[in-house]
């Protein structure tokens, strides 16, 4: 389906809202039914019929039905985080008993779902590296499901979707990614056979720091079943206002993307050349490790990458920070402005310490600003070091 198609008219029944152009908030809690006959039909499919908002509601629709097209899945649901979505979905695919096999170092509270909540109810889980050797190794008899995330949002690790989903069908174990790096803009994983797509819609999907929202995209059958079991029974439901935001933000995703992508080529060749950067990771540059592999199963890379930086103490990364201007200093990513995010902050935090992580990365999301607002900051900043 046509990408344009999708953003400006898929879901949009104008017909029968006025012909308003811009979808209405129906910003109700319930729906009522006009005689027992249909009341009673409603129920025959919760998915789909305007019941309660808990369930189903038609502003939300709309966008379900604009992020299943963009990532060539036969459905979605939206829930009210990405944080929501992803376990969820992971719940959905295990009982007691039963092995996930997920990637090292995924999302923090995706590894705390499956380490700390699932653990209690009898779900074990294996971290293993991201190469398909390593994934494929630590599968057991009982693994239900395989957790990626291509690439990360720290370091940038990347996993061969095409190999693992192979191999995981042979097996009958569900895949799943979260795939908030790339947006459906410059990654559909459903392309490689994965199973269950999902997004931290609080980063690009949305682009504009002002709603958090997750995204599930599967097939019908395992949208149903989530659906009628984890959706309704954890209600992390996004409100209709929310949704007719993000609809608002997905209409300009790809520019937004796009823009994003040549921003982040100008500004990470000119952080390669300068003398006080280590190294510089993302995976569209040439000396990226995976960066065929990258060039295969991505259309194009996002505006997150890590820097390493020369510096001899915490304290300088500190200086760094405090020297830049245009970048604010803020956790997430995605939206219009650009991040820093210096990962030392954690050195010594107990409980939060992400000991893969060097004291001397810092984390930069590129927003909309122009490139050269953007390196004449850094620039000044590295400066200090
Ligand atoms: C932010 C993020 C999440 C969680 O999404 P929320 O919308 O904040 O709950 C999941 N995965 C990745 C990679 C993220 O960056």
């Amino acid at each position: 389906m046509d990408q344009d198609y999708i953003l400006s008219q898929l879901g949009e029944d104008r017909a029968n809202y006025y012909n308003a152009t811009a979808p209405p908030i129906i910003q109700t809690s319930n729906f009522c039914f006009p005689d027992i006959k249909s009341f009673k039909k409603a129920f025959e499919h919760e998915l789909v019929n305007h019941i309660y908002t808990r369930g189903n509601n038609p502003t939300v629709a709309i966008l379900r039905k604009k992020l299943a097209a963009l990532e060539k899945t036969e459905d979605a649901l939206v829930f009210g985080s990405g944080s929501a979505a992803i376990s969820a979905s992971i719940i959905s695919q295990v009982q007691a008993g039963d092995h996930v096999v997920c990637v090292e170092n995924p999302y923090g509270w995706t590894k705390s779902v499956l380490e700390k909540l699932l653990k209690r109810f009898g779900v074990e889980t294996t971290f293993a590296a991201s190469t398909t050797a390593a994934i494929t190794a630590a599968v057991r008899t009982n693994t239900k499901l395989i957790m990626l995330e291509s690439p990360n949002s720290i370091t940038f690790e990347l996993q061969d979707l095409e190999a693992l989903s192979k191999f995981a069908k042979a097996r009958n174990i569900v895949t799943a990614i979260d795939n908030s790096y790339s947006s459906p803009h410059f990654q559909n994983p459903a392309e490689y056979g994965i199973d269950i797509v999902l997004h931290s819609g609080t980063k690009y999907i949305n682009g504009h720091s002002d709603v958090v929202i997750g995204v599930c995209c599967s097939s019908k059958k395992i949208i149903q079943q989530i659906f009628l079991s984890e959706f309704m029974t954890l209600g992390a439901i996004i409100s209709p206002h929310d949704a007719a935001l993000v609809i608002r933000g997905l209409r300009t995703l790809p520019i937004r993307m796009e823009r994003i992508q040549s921003s982040t080529k100008v500004i990470t060749h000119f952080l390669q050349q300068h003398p006080k950067i280590e190294k510089v990771i993302y995976p569209w540059l040439d000396d990226f490790p995976e960066k065929i592999l990258a060039r295969k199963q991505m259309k194009g890379a996002s505006g997150l990458f890590s820097i390493l930086l020369k510096a001899d103490s915490i304290e300088k990364v500190e200086q760094f920070i405090s020297g830049l201007n245009n970048f604010y200093l803020a956790v997430s990513w995605g939206g219009y402005e650009s991040l820093a995010m210096p990962f030392c902050i954690f050195h010594n935090m107990p409980g939060k310490e992400d000991t893969h992580v060097p004291w001397n990365l810092v984390r930069l999301s590129i927003g909309l600003e122009s490139p050269q607002y953007l390196i004449d900051d850094l620039d000044q900043a590295l400066s200090i070091l």
